[in-house]
């Protein structure tokens, strides 16, 4: 089998697991995020696919051979991690050609690799400048374009924006995807942010406790979370408890609400519903009594902060469609199942 293929991979440090049973397939060009909070097991997973780390049990293959155990200067990599910083003293080319230098690789290929690299980086004719004149940016990207000198099978990157200012990092994560669209590469990056995950990846690997708890595309992560984890992880949601009477019918915060089914021999559950897909209307039938508590102008987004049935319900509208309520008011909150997950309790 192509692409990359993790099997059953588990790590353990002494009695603590810190990465179990993981089982993961990443076809050839496609790019993945790890994700998940501090201490999920994220660096560790990424650090056995470098070779870094030797899992304690299971498997990982490249293009089809069992690497698990491959050095990893033998595992045609490039990596990208916060510990592997630029040569201080070497210049931006000198930089970006050391992997192809050090094997051996004629100076005319080079410095005609280099080029292209600092094209494909947006700093055309950086070559000779030193790396210590260079901005946190453009030293990411010559730390992107040195890991991609040898062409490499694998790109993995660890959190290789965090250190960027917000605004910078945006611009950073189109780019990343755009270089690493037009070069076909298979690339795996470490983060904590959903956001970067979601602007990114074909696939998201959502993680908590060593484990893999989703592993979907960026839309389906948000729209189909499988448990309650991922969907309160990313982005906002809503998490009401949902309970069926013994017709199989659903009520959600004591109201029935037409069109949510619990899994068969299900009686209680939990509903996620994104703030942007809860309506507000007058109370009213078929509505779920509640009351404004807060109402917060974000200035792109309104929210709306409802208590119904002692559970907070957040509902998010775009200044066009402003909510026409205030705070104390009696109001109805309505659902549509067509946008409603169903997760165990
Ligand atoms: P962060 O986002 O904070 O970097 P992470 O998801 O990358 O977190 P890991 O660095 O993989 O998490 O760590 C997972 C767990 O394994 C943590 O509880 C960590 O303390 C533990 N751990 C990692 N490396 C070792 C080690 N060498 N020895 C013992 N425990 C370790």
């Amino acid at each position: 089998m192509s692409g990359l293929n993790l099997s059953h991979v588990t790590k353990q440090f002494g009695n603590f697991t810190a990465v179990n049973d993981v089982s993961l397939s990443v076809p050839d060009g496609t790019f993945v995020c790890l994700l998940g909070p501090s201490g999920c097991g994220k660096t560790t997973l990424m650090r056995m696919i470098a070779g870094l780390d030797l899992p304690t049990n299971g498997s990982i293959e490249l293009g089809g051979a069992d690497i698990t155990a491959v050095p990893t200067h033998k595992r045609d990599l490039g990596m990208v991690f916060q510990s592997l910083a630029l040569f201080p003293h070497l210049t931006v080319g000198e930089n970006i050609a050391y992997s192809l230098r050090i094997r051996g690789t004629p100076k005319d290929v080079q410095k005609k690799r280099v080029d292209e690299l600092l094209a494909m980086i947006h700093l055309p004719g950086f070559a000779d400048r030193s790396v210590a004149k260079l901005s946190g940016g453009q030293r990411q990207r010559v730390a992107i374009a040195r890991a991609l000198a040898i062409s490499p099978k694998l790109f993995l990157l660890d959190e290789p924006l965090s250190a960027l200012d917000a605004k910078l990092r945006e611009a950073m994560q189109v780019e990343l995807r755009q270089l690493q669209q037009r070069l076909g590469i298979t690339t795996i990056v470490v983060t904590h942010d959903q956001r970067e995950a979601m602007t990114m990846a074909d696939t998201v690997v959502v993680m908590n406790g060593g484990e893999i708890r989703q592993a979907a595309a960026p839309v389906d992560i948000y729209r189909r979370p499988a448990d309650s984890f991922v969907a309160d992880f990313i982005g906002q949601t809503n998490l009401l408890p949902v309970a069926a009477d013994s017709a199989g019918r659903a009520s959600v915060l004591g109201e029935l609400v037409e069109g949510i089914a619990l899994p068969a021999g299900a009686t209680k559950g939990m509903l996620s519903v994104r703030p942007e897909d809860v309506q507000l209307t007058a109370p009213g039938h078929g509505a779920i009594a509640g009351t404004v508590t807060f109402i917060r102008d974000l200035g792109g987004a309104i929210e709306t902060f409802v208590e119904a049935g002692g559970t907070q319900v957040i509902a998010v509208s775009s200044p066009r469609n402003r909510p026409d309520v205030s705070v104390g008011q009696s109001v109805g909150i309505r659902l549509d199942p067509a946008t409603s997950v169903v997760l165990a309790r």
